[in-house]
């Protein structure tokens, strides 16, 4: 799709202006109903457009998590204690994607800690496939937009399946990248050493010709990784000889209509000619409780400058500094300050051993674990969610209910792993399944070849 606009915006067929009036247009009468922006950015792209069509994404209508500074912009991270936040600066990745077109900012679970959008301060995003469900989280207001056609593309945010999750709740393609291979300065963090921005689009290819520009080293971000030899992402390698791995997983809590198009999924893998070959991880069942202990440590360190003088809401009329410190942190979101919470008591002096070097500890036989598979195997495949999208109206009671449901996604943000989901059929209402593919480090050609064949079929 971005190479024909871009086609198109080069021979003049459209302008950038009309491009951007239409996309602007369709957003604001999705939004709607579908709440897929925080803020729609009409100002913005008329007064940014480029003057000539030079690189592939110029004017090519993009929409950006709202975590992610633009200078000038509005950025809330979904949460109320920034809702009135102004960014000083733009992100490395945004410069990164030259002159595109921002439609607008996407909704989020407040600061990404979610899975379904219902934690944003602004409200839930909802899905296009059925407003009676959510887009999935934390980056559901960009797939929500993708997947509606208000943006071509969209940029968020992956800690433990952001990206990737709401991308198979919505029927689109969602990668996450290698951990360093795109900057992550300027984007609002949440837990430093999982964070990674992610890429989201209606097709492999428009992944893989984002990815081509994203991926810049940035001596701005300590874990830039400066990669000397330029790949090209969208020149998709022979995957027929690719040896796959099927993860084997408890099927408790996997929904039926999940894995039977899973099942499917393999046939057709086996169908390209790639040997296909069972993968047990026996450390698969600790990698919830090692990444929620782990991920609210960092964050607990990293939600420390939203303390209403730095960043954050800035409470008038106090009496004195504790009152003050009460007041501004009483305006956090619950999961927010549940989180805080937690990141606080395992990283105490009493506990710090029995939680968070302990977690740290099964991080590094988790990675050990997948490395070991990876001699053997060039990807591994398993469902991105062990459910659709769930209804709008669902309460979740307890929120351990939601983290189990991260499973597949989080092992590669444990290991700094790439792994994209792609749309995987439909169950029997006509929700969209995921399937995620994940390889080493530094193997995204892989993963973005087998998944480009894989989509001619369901995307
Ligand atoms: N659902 C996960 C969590 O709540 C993932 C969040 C993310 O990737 N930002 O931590």
């Amino acid at each position: 799709m971005i190479l024909e606009l871009h086609k198109k915006l080069k021979a003049g067929n459209i302008s950038a202006k009309e491009l951007a009036e239409e996309y602007l247009k369709i957003a604001e009468d999705k939004n709607k109903v579908l709440n897929s922006y925080i803020s729609i950015t009409k100002d913005y792209a008329i007064s940014h457009l480029p003057d000539k069509i030079e690189s592939i994404l110029d004017g090519i209508p993009g929409c950006i998590k709202d975590n992610i500074n633009i200078l000038s912009t509005n950025t809330t991270a979904g949460s109320q204690v920034l809702k009135e936040y102004i960014s000083p600066y733009t992100a490395t990745v945004i410069s990164n994607l030259d002159k595109f077109t921002l439609i607008g900012k996407g909704n989020m679970d407040s600061f990404a800690f979610g899975s379904t959008t219902q934690n944003s301060y602004f409200g839930p995003s909802l899905n296009p496939h059925d407003i009676n469900t959510v887009a999935g989280g934390s980056s559901g207001g960009v797939a929500s937009a993708v997947a509606a056609g208000s943006a071509v593309f969209g940029i968020g945010s992956d800690t433990g399946g952001s990206v990737r999750q709401p991308a198979s709740f919505c029927g689109i393609v969602g990668l996450k990248p290698t951990y360093g291979l795109i900057s992550r300065y300027g984007l609002i963090a949440m837990g430093s050493s999982f964070d990674v921005i992610g890429i989201m689009a209606n097709t492999v290819d428009d992944v893989a010709l984002i990815l081509n520009e994203a991926c810049k080293y940035d001596p701005k971000d300590s874990t830039s990784l400066n990669i000397k030899k330029k790949i090209d992402y969208s020149k998709f390698s022979d995957i027929s000889k690719l040896k796959v791995g099927v993860l084997k997983f408890n099927d408790d809590g996997v929904e039926k209509d999940v894995i039977t198009a899973f099942s499917n999924s393999i046939e057709d893998i086996k169908k390209l000619g790639c040997s296909v070959k069972e993968v047990v991880i026996d450390h698969l069942k600790y990698v919830i409780a090692a990444y929620y202990i782990l991920v609210p440590s960092e964050i607990s360190a990293n939600m420390a400058r939203f303390d209403g003088i730095r960043f954050g809401y800035h409470p008038k009329g106090v009496k004195d500094l504790e009152e003050f410190y009460i007041e501004a942190r009483s305006k956090f979101e619950d999961e927010v300050k549940r989180r805080i919470l937690i990141g606080t008591y395992t990283l105490s002096s009493g506990y710090y051993d029995a939680y968070y070097s302990k977690a740290d500890a099964v991080r590094r036989l988790i990675k050990q674990e997948f490395d070991e598979a990876f001699r053997d195997v060039d990807v591994i495949v398993s469902p991105t969610s062990p459910t659709v999208a769930y209804r709008k109206d669902k309460v979740f009671d307890n929120p351990l209910e939601l983290y189990l449901s991260d499973i597949f996604t989080i092992p590669a943000n444990l290991i700094g792993a790439p792994a994209i989901s792609i749309p995987n059929g439909l169950s029997c209402d006509n929700l969209p399944t995921g399937l995620q593919i994940m390889g080493p480090q530094l193997s995204e050609l892989n993963i973005l070849s087998l998944a480009n064949k894989l989509y001619k079929k369901y995307g």
